[in-house]
């Protein structure tokens, strides 16, 4: 089978790259390992989409495009509140399951190919050049065919898979955690105690007495926009979310985590007594694991100062949110203000292969830059970048990194993209 654009991977990088690429022309087949798209924006419960609104008293939205569109659609969904300012940041609050229902049909209107229930397994390699991939399916494996390959699986499997060069460092990674949604809470008793910052008092006294472990010190309860409903964020686990084994242990610790915080919150908060687990993510939630080595490494400096660059195909507000291993905190560092920083082109372009481009959290990226770059707005505005730069590419007869990179930004500017 073969498609002009192979996008591998349909959580917020790879969809907004696949509906990018079709409205701009291209064949477009989108590859996703589950039977629902979203990525962990649908299968992980977060309830907060991060990353579309600067963090100073303007709260400038900085990701527009493909991105909005979803806000919209969730809006007249009654599935999204906000902005919200969740100190230091601003956050949108959203419904994942409407979510799901939502990206089927901004993907389908768009006219892109699906292909659900198939991982990415092999990659076939000649020279400089990505011929296909080869997927793993209840039909048995299929040999998929592509002009430029989009690599929007979150942890790099193409790039690693192609052998193109990668960073992963699994002593400083970002724990996982197990997120879980728990409903029938009494909301007005609850946001009190999250506003005034009595919660995290709770959880520390409960660890102080030894009775209960809890993660995350500085955990949150996101409220979600239906009644009684919270998303819990109080895990923390290690893992190495491209080792099988480590996988294993951590979903079994992770579930251990989720019963033990239920206990914490029926026994010790306020307006949980009737409290019940309504959901458990599908699998835990991976903050960090490969980074691509590309043309360009975003670093720490970069996010923090606002940089700017003559490539920028994308920007974004959010502090570095880097989860720190072994500890019950998270080091939090805010840009300025209302400031925002852009992302390259640079980033998306692997080192040592030619057609293929690299979108969403595993970009070329520092680790603390990462930890800054993984969220959902920014992810799906590198997508629909790298999504338009495929079509161009293909139209055009070039390759990622000969393609003229004003006429990249003019025709995402065109489509209503933030630069
Ligand atoms: C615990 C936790 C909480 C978070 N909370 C928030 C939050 O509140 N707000 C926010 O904005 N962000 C949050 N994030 C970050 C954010 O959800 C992700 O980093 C973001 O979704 C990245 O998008 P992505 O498309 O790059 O990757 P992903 O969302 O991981 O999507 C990758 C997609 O590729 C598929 N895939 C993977 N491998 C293969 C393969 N080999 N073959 C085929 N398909 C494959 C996956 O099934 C998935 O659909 C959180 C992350 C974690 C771990």
């Amino acid at each position: 089978m073969r498609s002009e654009i192979l996008v591998l991977g349909g959580g917020p990088a790879g969809l907004a790259a696949a509906i990018g690429a079709r409205r701009s022309g291209a064949e477009v087949r989108l590859v996703e390992r589950y039977g629902f798209l979203g990525g962990t924006a649908t299968s992980g419960i977060y309830g907060s989409l991060c990353g579309f609104y600067t963090s100073g008293p303007q709260q400038i939205q900085v990701v527009k495009g493909i991105a909005d569109e979803m806000l919209q659609l969730l809006r007249s969904r009654d599935s999204l509140l906000g902005p919200v300012r969740s100190d230091p940041m601003v956050v949108l609050l959203y419904d994942h399951q409407t979510l799901k229902l939502v990206l089927d049909h901004m993907v389908l209107d768009a006219g892109v190919e699906l292909m659900l229930h198939s991982t990415v397994t092999g990659v076939k390699r000649e020279g400089e050049e990505i011929k296909s991939v080869v997927v793993s399916t209840k039909s048995g494996p299929i040999e998929l065919e592509g002009e430029i390959f989009v690599d929007a699986t979150g942890d790099a499997d193409v790039t690693a898979l192609a052998n193109v060069p990668y960073e992963k460092d699994v002593n400083t990674m970002q724990p996982g955690s197990m997120m879980f949604k728990i409903s029938n809470v009494e909301t007005e008793e609850v946001i009190p105690l999250i506003l005034s910052g009595e919660l995290r008092e709770l959880i520390k006294e409960a660890n102080d007495s030894k009775e209960y472990k809890i993660p995350r010190e500085d955990g949150n309860l996101i409220p979600l926009p239906h009644q009684g409903e919270f998303v819990v964020g109080f895990s923390r686990v290690s893992v190495d979310g491209t080792d099988v084994y480590s996988l294993t242990k951590a979903e079994l610790e992770g579930r251990r985590q989720v019963e033990e915080c239920l206990r914490f919150l029926k026994e010790r908060v306020p307006g949980f007594k009737n409290a019940y687990i309504s959901e458990i993510a599908l699998q835990v939630g991976i903050r960090e694991s490969r980074r691509v080595r590309g043309e360009y490494v975003l670093t720490e400096k970069d996010v923090l100062s606002g940089a700017k660059f003559d490539d920028a195909v994308a920007c974004c507000a959010w502090p570095i949110e880097r989860h720190l291993r072994d500890t019950r905190s998270t080091d939090i560092r805010t840009l300025e203000g209302d400031e925002w920083y852009q992302i390259p082109y640079r980033c998306c372009l692997p080192l040592g292969v030619k057609n293929l481009l690299v979108a969403g959290r595993c970009i070329s990226t520092t680790p603390e830059a990462q930890a800054s770059t993984r969220v959902i707005a920014p992810s799906m505005a590198v997508g629909e970048a790298c999504g338009i730069a495929a079509a161009m590419c293909v139209r055009e007869k070039l390759s990622p990194r000969e393609l003229n990179v004003q006429e990249l930004q003019k025709e995402l500017r065109d489509r209503g993209a933030f630069l």
